[in-house]
C-alpha cells in the first residue's frame, strides 16, 4: 500500500516547484499580450486520473477555465458557469465524464444513511443528492440536458455545450451526443 501524502508533504513539494516557478501572465498582462480571456469551460471530475490540463494540454494562456466535482455535474456548477459567462462571454462548455469513475461505485443511499447516523431526526438529507450514477454515458446526456433546461444559461451557450467520455485506459475524448 502507497503511503498518503500530507499537507505538510505537499507544502515541500511546494518549495520545490516555487523555487522554479515562471510568472504566470496577470489578466492585464495577458490583455496587454492580445491574448482574449478564457472562452471555453470544461466541466469534469474531481478525480485525479481524469485531469483536465492533462488531457487536453491545457497551458495559462489558453483561454479554458475548468471546473470540477463529484462526476463533472452541472447542476452544483450552474452559478459558477453564470457569473463565468457574465464576466468572460463564454462561448462553448465541454462536459467530461470518464470511465472508471468512483460515482459508479458509491450510492446516494449510502451518503443519506451515514449523514442520518449523526443526524437521525433531518429530513432534509432524504431530498439531497451526492452525485452517484448509474450510467456515464446517461450521466452525461442527463447532464447535458441540465446544462440545456436551465433558463438562465443563453441560449446560444446551451447550443455550444457538448458532452465527452474520457477514456482513462486510452486517454481518448469521445462525443456523446445530448
Ligand atoms: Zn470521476
Amino acid at each position: 500500500m502507497v503511503t498518503q501524502l500530507t499537507i505538510n508533504e505537499l507544502l515541500e513539494r511546494n518549495k520545490a516547484v516555487a523555487a522554479k516557478h515562471e510568472p504566470i501572465p496577470t489578466i492585464d498582462e495577458i490583455a496587454a499580450m492580445g491574448v482574449e480571456p478564457p472562452h471555453i469551460i470544461v466541466l469534469t471530475c474531481a478525480d485525479p486520473r481524469c485531469v483536465p490540463h492533462y488531457f487536453l494540454n491545457l497551458k495559462p494562456t489558453d483561454g479554458v477555465l475548468t471546473l470540477r466535482n463529484i462526476n463533472g455535474h452541472v447542476a452544483p456548477l450552474l452559478n459558477d458557469i453564470l457569473a463565468l459567462d457574465t464576466y468572460l462571454g463564454i462561448h462553448e462548455i465541454m462536459i467530461v465524464h470518464h470511465s472508471d469513475c468512483g460515482a459508479l461505485i458509491f450510492t446516494d443511499e449510502m451518503v443519506k444513511a451515514n449523514l442520518k447516523k449523526q443526524h437521525p431526526n433531518d429530513t432534509k438529507i432524504d431530498n439531497e443528492v451526492f452525485g452517484a450514477v448509474t450510467d456515464i454515458e446517461q450521466s452525461i446526456k442527463d447532464d447535458l440536458a441540465v446544462l440545456k433546461a436551465s433558463p438562465y444559461i443563453r441560449k446560444e451557450l446551451a447550443e455550444h455545450s457538448f458532452g465527452f467520455l474520457y477514456d482513462i485506459k486510452t486517454g481518448e475524448l469521445k462525443r456523446v451526443e445530448g
